[in-house]
């Protein structure tokens, strides 16, 4: 049976079986293989590195959504940088308040072979009237655009390649020009254990641009290593640490189902273990 080996970190990697290859070449702008497995269902990656898995998407769409968005009273207007197979699109619409969630992925062809491929991740989320979707790039977009969004979302790949510069010092610049007051940008931000310096790195260029930078963690089983990070920028440290009441009050309100976020969860996950606070310097 052919494999799969991420190649994502030195020295220890994740391997699949493959049951058959849906999809291989090279895009425009990377190299995007999808092809079914045995457990994890079918599988994405992007360089060598793993993007989605039908079997845990759940856990990082979840997460990377409905934090930002349950720590506001009411979000009207969300950006998301990346994210081409629309699980957090799909996420973030399930908010039935949203006015207009604006995509911008630089990829095309991650996004129509998802939708292909992997329909169910994005769920008919590219097809909402409330999507707004621009192909480019994200770094761009938020160096020119004059709209203000009260959550931005970055759903981006690992730091090398096309994603890099959605790891820097301007980029956080611009995305806190283009938020509201009280808006909050949460990003992907790698496995601490695995990848410190991401932790360092986003925790310092963050801190340039706003208040109150941080992190909050996700147990995603195929991002191995142990936790995840989620990057954390805001103006007003209360936002990170919203009381469980009113997240429990926002939630069912929303009347929504979930199968990993919960208001306590929300709250817990911005409990870090020593090892991650002290890659916080
Ligand atoms: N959840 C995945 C993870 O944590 O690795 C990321 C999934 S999503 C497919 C990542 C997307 O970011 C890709 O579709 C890629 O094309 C997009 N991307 C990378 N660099 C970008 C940039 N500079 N601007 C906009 N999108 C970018």
């Amino acid at each position: 049976m052919r494999r799969f080996d991420e190649t994502l970190h030195r020295g220890y990697r994740q391997s699949f079986d493959i049951q058959s290859v849906l999809f291989e070449d090279k895009t425009e702008h990377q190299h995007l293989l999808i092809f079914e497995t045995p457990e994890l269902g079918r599988v994405m990656t992007l360089d060598g590195i793993v993007q989605v898995t039908e079997r845990d998407e759940f856990v990082y769409h979840e997460m990377m959504a409905h934090v930002p968005l349950f720590a506001l009273a009411a979000p009207k207007e969300v950006l998301i940088i990346g994210g081409g197979d629309g699980g957090v699109l799909r996420e973030a619409l399930r908010h039935r308040g949203l006015e207009r969630v604006t995509m911008v992925e630089l990829d095309r062809t991650v996004i129509d072979l998802s939708r292909e491929y992997m329909p169910a991740i994005s769920a008919g989320a590219f097809d909402d009237a409330r999507t707004d979707l621009v192909i480019g790039d994200g770094l761009d977009y938020v160096a020119t655009s004059q709209r203000r969004f009260d959550v931005i979302i970055v759903d981006s790949t690992d730091p090398i390649g096309p994603g890099e510069v959605l790891f820097t010092e301007k980029f956080y610049a611009d995305c806190k020009r283009c938020l509201k007051p009280s808006g909050i940008v949460a990003t992907q931000n790698g496995v601490p254990f695995f990848q410190p310096d991401e932790v360092t790195h986003t925790y310092r260029r963050m801190g340039r641009a706003f208040a109150a930078p941080g992190f909050y963690v996700i147990a995603m089983p195929t991002y191995v290593g142990g936790f995840m990070t989620l990057g954390w920028g805001c103006d007003e440290p209360e936002r990170a640490d919203t009381p469980l009441e009113t997240l429990t009050a926002r939630f069912r309100d929303a009347g929504l189902t979930m199968r990993y976020y919960t208001p306590e969860l929300h709250r817990a996950a911005f409990a870090l273990p020593q090892y991650v606070r002290d890659l916080m310097v």
